[in-house]
């Protein structure tokens, strides 16, 4: 299910990325952990009272080469457009300046639910003192000191409050999946070239402007499928729909809302750091994955091209290791009719459920090959295991002490499990927990 939108707004200074942090505590994507790869801090997914959404900090999408107001100008834009609440943030210390103005004046013009914060006030006793901010038009002032904390939880419940109704919008015979990569790699290209296989439906879902870009069709067996849109395939000539944060942005939203994920590499460039970002979060979200290498036409090729290109995919995504690659040309059509298959047997992989007793088989037969690890004079034992969830499948371990479960033997533990079962293009998810 896609998830509501909350974006920060406001100029810089005022405590944006503060209140971002806050807000997403923990839940702060850990995609810096995969080696090579930069934590991003303009999109996280945050909860409040078992309400989920995604939130973006519009501060982090830079617009280098233009005028100061422009770039805020262009981030509240961002804000309408992206986002189901809208949070602005102004400087409690500093009082209304020109640019808070600016703000609210492209703000009046959203019908979209708008929580005025007034960061800053630390000191509990100048909460009162925030009667001046009412004379920005934005409703209640909401005073907060995201440094310390105080004041935050009134703006979630404000935030929960003014979310949209939950869209069941869940069919699981749907396959939803969006094609990611940087600008010309092909996408479009790809998109047209899969569609003109297929029959195009019309949306079932109407209204929403979030499922009016998405594409519904169907292939020659039936299954139906929605493509779901990015930056980069609608060309609107807005400023910021060409800079790269905003195109991560708008990926990582497009990756959130997909079951799964085409990752389109110019075989001309090889694999950037944009790729490694959009990857790694594709991976921590647990989606299915499957790498695309478009422009094949384009190389000189010899009996290694193929493999030398797949180690080079092997050794920079070292984390899909599970993700299936195919090296296509949008341009000659060359592999194309292989993708609609691929993504079959890729939702198919998400969506397999595996019964424990064969399940706890497999385990048993993996630690007979490799006993299980000792510390301080104790071994793990394992107990039993189960799946819990699919997309991504989730496996629980039932163990004497967590402790004892090491990463490398979990990770030994998955790749039995892989050798068993058909996992390919899908994450799989090993839980330790404590026996009761
Ligand atoms: P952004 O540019 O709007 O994202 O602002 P930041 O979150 O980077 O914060 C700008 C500065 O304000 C930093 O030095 C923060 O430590 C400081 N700051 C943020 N929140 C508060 C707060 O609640 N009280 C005080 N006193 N300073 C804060
Ligand atoms: P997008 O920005 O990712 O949507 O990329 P486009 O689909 O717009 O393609 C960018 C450019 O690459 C266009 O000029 C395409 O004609 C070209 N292109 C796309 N796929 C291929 C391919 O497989 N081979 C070659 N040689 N060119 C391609």
């Amino acid at each position: 299910m896609s998830l509501p939108t909350v974006a920060i707004i406001g100029r810089p200074n005022v405590g944006k990325s503060t209140i971002f942090n806050r807000i997403a505590g923990e839940r702060i994507s850990i995609v810096e952990d995969i080696p090579g790869v930069t934590r991003d801090r303009i999109y996280a997914t945050g909860e409040w009272l078992t309400r989920k959404f995604n939130i973006i900090d519009t501060g982090g999408i830079e617009l280098s080469d233009e005028p100061f107001m422009t770039e805020i100008r262009a981030q509240a834009e961002i804000a309408m457009t992206e986002a189901d609440v809208i949070i602005a943030v102004v400087d409690g210390e500093t009082g209304i300046t020109d640019a808070d103005e600016a703000v609210a004046n492209i703000l009046y013009r959203t019908d979209k639910p708008v929580i005025l914060v007034v960061n800053k006030v630390d000191n509990p006793e100048r909460r009162m003192e925030i009667f001046d901010f009412y004379s920005l038009g934005l409703g209640d002032p909401y005073p907060v000191s995201a440094v310390h904390g105080i004041g935050t939880g009134d703006v979630l419940d404000a935030i929960v409050q003014n979310l949209p109704n939950e869209i069941e919008e869940e069919n699981e015979n749907v396959i939803k999946f969006s094609l990611i990569g940087r600008p010309n790699v092909g996408k479009s290209s790809l998109i047209n070239a899969i569609l003109g296989e297929d029959r195009v439906i019309a949306s079932p879902i109407a209204g929403t402007t979030r499922d009016a870009i998405d594409t519904h069709f169907v292939d020659s067996e039936d299954q139906e499928f929605v493509m779901i849109d990015t930056a980069g395939m609608r060309k609107s000539g807005k400023i910021y729909e060409n800079t790269e944060k905003y195109s991560v942005m708008r990926a990582m939203r497009a990756i959130d809302r997909s079951d799964i994920v085409l990752m389109v590499i110019n075989a001309e460039e090889g694999i950037r750091e944009y790729d490694m970002r959009i990857a790694g979060f594709a991976h921590e979200a647990g989606k299915g994955i499957l790498i695309v290498v478009n422009k094949w036409d384009t190389l000189e090729k010899d009996n290694d091209t193929m493999k030398n290109f797949e180690l080079e995919i092997r050794t920079k995504f070292k984390f899909l290791d599970y993700a299936p690659i195919v090296y296509v040309s949008a341009k000659t059509g060359q592999r194309l009719n292989k993708l609609p298959d691929m993504i079959k047997e890729i939702h198919h992989a998400q969506n397999l459920r595996i019964s424990s007793s064969v399940l706890n088989d497999v385990i048993m037969d993996a630690v007979a090959i490799n006993p299980t690890p000792t510390d301080k004079g104790k071994r793990l034992k394992i107990f039993y295991a189960t799946q819990v969830a699919i997309k991504p499948p989730t496996f629980v371990v039932f163990v004497n002490e967590e402790e004892l479960m090491h990463f490398s033997y979990l990770r030994f533990l998955e790749n039995q499990i892989r050798k068993a079962f058909v996992f390919e293009g899908t994450p799989v998810h090993l839980i330790a927990r404590k026996r009761k």
